[in-house]
């Protein structure tokens, strides 16, 4: 499986990075080696010294597509969970301003949180999340805040790759984005569902 990652899909997360909202879905990759196992710690990488935490809803493919047209892309899904897209930043900033690729900045061992539950859903239209740290709410969003829905996302992403079943669709993150620290705490919502503790080392 893949794990398909969508850039400045809410407008504040793109104004507090200092960048424009992209006219097209703008996506990168992990690899399935990037997962966090199961109720494991995470552990800052010692690469660098300021690892961020993205929330973001994600979105489970059960269906092999190609070219999947926007109106026939919700049925491609039915099951959304949550997780972290942790970041780098501080590499990230040197590949940016180098432009290479991201991939140590994104792509790394453990930098893809994915809740053990997904819930069954109708529709994306209305879904609030949240993420706590500390106890303290840092981030907040609903899908409709999107900037490219979800089967615009599909639409956009399957011209170029096809997808297959199991392949997770990271959906972006809302602003309030900030660094991790040992002995933190993440709690992720949807609604008022709790749908990962995570424990940083
Ligand atoms: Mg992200």
């Amino acid at each position: 499986m893949k794990i398909i990652c969508i850039g400045r899909n809410y407008i504040d997360h793109a104004k507090e990075m200092g960048k424009e909202v992209p006219k097209k879905p703008m996506f990168f990759l992990k690899p399935n080696s990037a997962i966090l196992p199961k109720r494991n710690p995470f552990f800052i990488p010692d690469f660098s010294n300021e690892i961020h935490y993205e929330v973001e809803l994600i979105v489970k493919i059960n269906k092999l597509g190609k070219s999947i047209a926007t109106n026939f892309a919700n049925t491609y899904y039915k099951q959304i969970g949550l997780g972290i897209d942790f970041t780098a930043r501080d590499i990230q900033q040197k590949c940016k301003e180098k432009g290479h690729p991201w991939e140590i900045a994104k792509a790394f061992d453990n930098s893809a949180v994915i809740s053990e539950e997904f819930i069954d859903i109708k529709s994306l239209k209305e879904i609030n999340f949240s993420l706590k740290k500390n106890g303290q709410i840092v981030q907040k969003g609903n899908s409709k805040e999107m900037v490219f829905s979800i089967d615009e996302i599909i639409n956009h992403v399957s011209k170029y790759m096809t997808l297959k079943i199991g392949d997770i669709i990271f959906t972006g993150t809302p602003s309030g984005v900030g660094p991790v620290k040992i002995g933190d705490t993440l709690e992720g919502f949807i609604n008022k569902e709790k749908m990962f503790s995570l424990n940083i080392k």
